[in-house]
């Protein structure tokens, strides 16, 4: 266990900050001039294209758990070993595995059509040869779990809600439920399989897979998405009268598969004790090659991490550029690095997890102590020049450093525009052609300057407000 003392005395030793404290006195030029010339370069890399563009074509999709994440693994090591980083090193677990291996739907009787579906993670198999059932139709899972008991006896339940299109994705939070709970709900009132309209925002005959709640590698039925133009298909068919479907999934499963954490290092100089962490996820799911979930967040971090480690002198703090495997199903990369270093839980300063795609940074949310408010406010200045407006500060961080962000962590998000990611989010559709390399680099600028800030200021990002303060 590692006792940090050092952000104690500092913290002791700073006089206190008014809320009302001028951004530009407490940045100090030399280092707000840097980060400047960080953002520049970053708005120039190609390190972080070249990267994600590696990926996504020598790897392609990395499902977790599978040979293509452990390859994932392996390539890793070596681009970060190429790129210089005085540490690379992997950290292993193991996840329930699962894989899907065939997945058909078809309307049967009088209006005989395919349906295009996608197996959802943790689905189980039909029978051999599939299933036929009829169809009953909701329009949320809170309607589906107050069904009558009977309702669903022998039959496939078919959720079929819209998602909602926002910038900041804030949609997803909503749709995703159904993913996540409609097998066991359908399940518990007698269904034999469960449908979803796909959590999705395209319009496109593209079904978006996504992982489901379960124990283990299985949930509680076969369970499969639906492509929007086919949800609303099925929801036409359900006006005219009883439907059938034919349902055939087949998936594998294993009680235990070999994951990992791929973690790269720029070492600090006078606090190289105190991590400022960024991430990214390394597996995908396996329809696309995973290029905005997330090779680009991959992408986006490690070109950051790189330009700092350029510099001529190495900022005060450590950067930690963590690759989290086995994210899409169930943070389990989060989770066990969390257990791993949950003695040194106190040493990261700062957390951040780039997981959104590579649209532009819009906005930067911030998670520090009540007495941090000036450092987040510097924060936000310094990249305002990138177009990005102040967030609130909410922030637990994303995806598997909100396992770090919800023990305490402080965070930030650099808040992706996310209007268009759920056209392609767990679709085929998810490559690299998607990536806008302008968007991409203004990331990177981003990461950049803010881990670059983080790393040599030496601020406590914990820091409680003073009771002096706000007994004013
Ligand atoms: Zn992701
Ligand atoms: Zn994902």
């Amino acid at each position: 266990m590692k006792h940090i003392l050092t952000p104690m005395i500092l913290a002791a030793a700073l006089v206190a900050l008014p809320a009302s404290a001028d951004e530009s006195t407490i940045l100090d030029p030399a280092i707000k001039a840097q980060a400047e010339a960080l953002m520049a370069a970053g708005l120039k890399d190609d390190v972080g294209l070249e990267f994600t563009e590696s990926l996504t074509t020598e790897i392609g999709p990395r499902l977790a758990g599978s040979d293509a994440e452990w390859r994932a693994r392996q390539w890793a090591m070596v681009k970060l070993k190429d790129l210089n980083f005085q540490q690379a090193y992997i950290e292993d677990f193991n996840i329930p595995y699962w894989e899907r291996v065939t997945e058909t739907a078809s309307v049967a009787g009088d209006n005989p059509q395919n349906l295009a579906i996608t197996a959802l993670g943790g689905s189980k198999s039909t029978a051999k040869g599939g299933i036929e059932a009829e169809v009953v139709r909701f329009t949320s899972l809170a309607d589906l779990k107050a069904a009558p008991a009977d309702a669903l006896k022998g039959r496939i339940a078919f959720i079929d809600e819209r998602m909602v299109r926002a910038q900041d994705g804030s949609g997803y939070g909503y749709a995703v439920a159904k993913r996540g709970g409609c097998a066991q709900a359908a399940a518990d009132l007698g269904a034999v399989a469960c449908l979803i309209r796909s959590v999705g925002t395209d319009s496109h005959r593209m079904p978006h897979t996504g992982g489901m709640s379960r124990e283990g590698a299985l949930g509680a039925l076969p369970a499969a998405a639906l492509a929007t133009p086919d949800a609303d298909q099925l929801a036409r068919l359900l006006e005219r009268g009883a439907v059938k479907v034919k349902l055939n999934i087949q998936v594998k499963a294993a009680d235990s598969a070999a994951s990992g954490n791929v973690i790269a290092e720029v070492e600090g100089a006078s606090l190289k004790d105190e991590i400022v962490l960024i991430a990214c996820h390394l597996d995908s799911w396996d329809l696309g090659t995973g290029a905005i979930d997330d090779a680009a967040g991959c992408g986006i971090v490690v070109a950051a991490a790189k330009l700092i480690q350029d510099l001529p002198l190495k900022p005060k703090r450590t950067i930690r550029v963590v690759l989290y495997g086995s994210e899409e199903v169930g943070l389990y990369g989060g989770k066990a690095y969390g257990e791993a270093h949950a003695d040194e839980l106190e040493s990261h300063v700062l957390v951040a997890e780039s997981d959104f795609g590579a649209g532009r940074v819009w906005r930067l949310t911030t998670g520090f102590g009540d007495g941090a408010m000036a450092y987040a406010k510097a924060m936000q200045v310094l990249v305002a020049p990138l177009g990005i407006v102040p967030g609130d500060n909410s922030s637990k961080g994303a995806s598997d450093v909100s396992v770090l962000g919800n023990l305490g962590v402080p965070a930030i998000s650099p808040d992706q525009e996310g209007t268009d990611y759920f056209d392609l989010h767990h679709t085929p559709d998810d490559t690299f052609d998607k990536i806008d390399p302008a968007a991409f680099r203004q990331n990177v600028a981003t990461y950049a300057a803010l881990t670059y800030l983080a790393a040599e200021t030496g601020w406590d990002f914990r820091k409680a407000a003073k009771p002096e303060m706000t007994d004013r």
